[in-house]
């Protein structure tokens, strides 16, 4: 019977330096609780726990995972909680019981829609630790090595069949991904001696007579080619085995075939020291026996997936016969049987692996594995990416070119991205791809995706980054510099707006300052400093007649031009106001959003690409119109400013439009025809007939810029019976 000093022996063996009083703490703790339990062989159910250590040690973990496996059943099973294997044991064992215990609560469903969430689950329990699945598949493996005495029992066999089948259909698989030779095949085999009674006993039969037949073969080619390698100076050493009974199987159902025509039945490994000694040994094998073309495979230069390297060759045998040599090193061999379990590696001082980065590490192998393993179930998009949406709850794991791995909050975008990798390259970046594709700014990263971020020397953020990113990180860096940047804007628009009125009274800004004028000012009206003062008039914070009502006292303040209409701006344009300072002009400049006190005049409409000239007015800014309108004709100069559109303005805005044509039918429908046509969004049309003069028509439309509007405007001369379209 296997005892607790079997396995501290075989774990002293690869991790002297283990916790053996930890686990020896486990042992006595599962063997108390589960006191007077017993298995359904009639056993002590302490043996389960003990087995699947057991397991867990030949897999190589450490001792909390030794630990977690003779623990693994006790806040399921017995009045233990979560809390007191947390108290007694840690908070690291703990977290590998809970997984193990929430894992063995799921029935895995085979429909499909239940399977996203079956794996969701799962993942989130291997997430926090991988060990979970580790200890998971272990204790999995143990339960079907002992089935049989669960399907004996009065109506056993069908819940015995329906654990095969969780079996053969999520843990064989994810064994299979995880690179875990060993248990992918016992899983395997013994799933489907449940699963297909029949079918197993024959074949397992069949086998058993054809075993000393291959015996025989095994210990010949042993002999034949241990003494070859030994002549050529290496020390190599050779394993025959029939390959596994369901993987036989499969061949058998694949190929249509009777066992007797499976021509590479037994299978040779040769293990060795050096990467290049494979290929030596490779070359001897191919001169011993003639290779079979087609079938050399190259698994170390293109390891597999799941991370399997080996040279794989078939050849023509001793009596005819046809077998497969795999040839590899003692390392990828360990690699192979154990697979992801194989990142825990142990010297003297202890484990060799930091759990952080072996963490990222695992979980990136895990993803990818997971997309695989849901080739093989269901091909369904849908399905495919729920499971990789849900696969880490709120968390997405993105990847550099290079393979890096970043961990966001879902819905981060590629500006969190940038932002993560080096506040510049956030600050610079214009756009992002995805898996190779070209990707918004605001596109939301999914798990797995590789991001790569390009930048340009004049891009900067946008306030409307802001409605997009996730991270704090990215929103606290786009913050402090749109901050910075209307900080200046509004910095310039009050200087500006302070100079033309004081230049407008007879006053030099200069002379007020060097008189100490502008500081008493900022004093007064409570600004921290001179520049202070001059962001809030230009943010309209304080206006230009408090302030002027400070600087020159008993003025009283010029009445602004009474004709004068203007708009705030729209929802419909989407255009609000900004100004920038433009550093090369010393213009002003108009466009997008922002929150200084710049307006579009309704006069006269302008648009981006029309000449443009600003008008201050002292209770609200600058009101920008045309050069050519004639509202600003009869006006001050030193009222005047020169403004010029910001080149980065995008938006549309609405313009009216005049158009005389003949009264006929059809003539309404071709103009509103000929303005869609010209993606000219129409937001309001008003039409007159009129006898003597033709039809009146005026339309408010949406446009980009003056170009637009032109070519808007000449398509619709085009018509025919239109006479003239007039902008108004
Ligand atoms: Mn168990």
């Amino acid at each position: 019977m296997l005892k607790l000093e079997h396995i501290l022996a075989d774990l002293r063996e690869y991790h002297p330096r283990a916790d053996v009083d930890l686990i020896k703490a486990a042992y006595l703790f599962a063997f108390e609780k589960h006191g007077g339990q017993k298995r359904a062989s009639g056993e002590p159910y302490i043996i389960h726990p003990l087995n699947v250590a057991q397991i867990v040690t030949s897999l190589k973990l450490d001792e909390e995972a030794v630990a977690a496996a003779l623990l693994h059943d006790v806040v399921e099973d017995t009045d233990v909680t979560q809390a007191d294997v947390t108290e007694r044991f840690g908070a690291r064992v703990a977290v590998l019981v809970d997984g193990v215990t929430k894992l063995s609560k799921m029935s895995f469903s085979s429909h499909e829609e239940r399977q996203a969430e079956n794996f969701r689950k799962m993942m989130m329990a291997m997430s926090k630790d991988i060990r979970v699945i580790l200890v998971k598949l272990a204790d999995r493996l143990h339960n079907m090595q002992t089935l049989d005495y669960k399907a004996r029992q009065p109506g056993g066999l069908e819940s015995a069949q329906r654990i095969a089948r969780e079996t053969m259909e999520i843990y064989a698989p994810l064994a299979n991904r995880l690179g875990i030779h060993a248990i992918k095949s016992q899983l395997e085999d013994l799933s489907f001696q449940y699963l297909q009674p029949e079918e197993w006993n024959t074949l397992s039969k069949q086998l058993a007579r054809l075993k000393r037949e291959h015996q025989r073969f095994i210990d010949l080619v042993n002999g034949i080619l241990g003494n070859e390698l030994k002549a050529a100076g290496y020390k190599a050493e050779i394993h025959g085995r029939m390959k596994h009974l369901y993987s036989i199987w499969r061949k058998m159902q694949a190929q249509h075939i009777p066992v007797e025509e499976i021509y590479d039945l037994v299978a040779f490994r040769v293990l060795v020291e050096q990467v290049n000694e494979c290929w030596h040994i490779l070359g001897i094998v191919h001169q011993l026996w003639k290779p079979i073309p087609g079938r050399f495979r190259d698994y170390i230069d293109l390891p597999k997936p799941n991370g399997y390297r080996s040279l794989h060759t078939s050849v023509i045998g001793p009596n005819g016969e046809p077998m497969e040599v795999q040839i590899r090193t003692r390392e990828m061999h360990e690699q192979a049987e154990r697979g992801i379990a194989a990142h825990w590696r142990y010297k003297d001082s202890g484990p060799v692996a930091r759990p952080d980065e072996e963490r990222i590490k695992m979980l990136k192998d895990l993803l990818e594995g997971i997309r695989e393993l849901h080739k093989d179930i269901d091909s369904s998009r849908e399905f495919l990416s729920s499971v990789k949406e849900d696969l880490f709850g709120d968390e997405i794991f993105v990847f550099t070119p290079k393979g890096d791995v970043f961990v966001f909050p879902r819905g981060a975008t590629p500006v969190d991205f940038a932002y993560a990798i080096h506040s510049e390259v956030g600050y610079h970046c214009t756009g992002a791809k995805v898996n190779g594709t070209m990707v918004p700014l605001s596109y939301p990263l999914h798990s797995g995706d590789i991001v790569q971020i390009l930048t340009s020397p004049s891009q900067s953020p946008g306030s409307d980054w802001l409605k997009f990113v996730r991270t704090s990180r990215a929103k606290s860096k786009i913050r402090a510099v749109l901050r910075t940047e209307r900080r200046g804007r509004s910095l310039e628009i009050g200087r500006a707006l302070l100079e033309k009125e004081l230049r407008r009274r007879g006053l030099s800004y200069g002379r007020l300052q060097k008189k100490g004028e502008i500081a008493r000012a900022a004093t007064e009206l409570r600004a921290e400093s001179e520049e202070d003062l001059l962001v809030r008039l230009g943010s309209s914070k304080v206006s230009l007649d408090a302030l002027t009502a400070v600087l020159v006292p008993g003025e009283a303040p010029s009445p602004s031009p009474a004709q004068e209409q203007e708009t705030r701006p729209t929802g419909i344009t989407g255009l609000l106001n900004r100004i920038l300072p433009d550093v090369a002009t010393g213009r002003v400049l108009v466009g997008g959003e922002g929150d200084i006190m710049t307006h579009f005049a309704r006069c006269c409409s302008p648009l981006p690409g029309d000449d443009i000239v600003g008008y201050v007015n002292r209770a609200r800014g600058i009101t920008v119109h045309r050069r050519d309108c004639r509202q600003v004709e009869g006006v001050e100069p030193d009222r005047l400013v020169d403004v010029a559109w910001d080149r980065r303005v995008k938006g549309e805005r609405v313009v009216r439009l005049r158009v005389l044509c003949q009264d006929q039918q059809g003539m309404l429908a071709a103009m509103t025809q000929t303005l869609t046509n010209q993606s000219a969004n129409i937001v309001s049309a008003n039409c007159r007939g009129d006898k003597e003069n033709g039809a009146v028509n005026v339309f408010e439309i949406l446009v980009t810029s003056a170009g637009h509007l032109k070519t808007v405007m000449r398509a619709l001369e085009r018509i025919p019976g239109v006479r003239s379209v007039q902008r108004s």
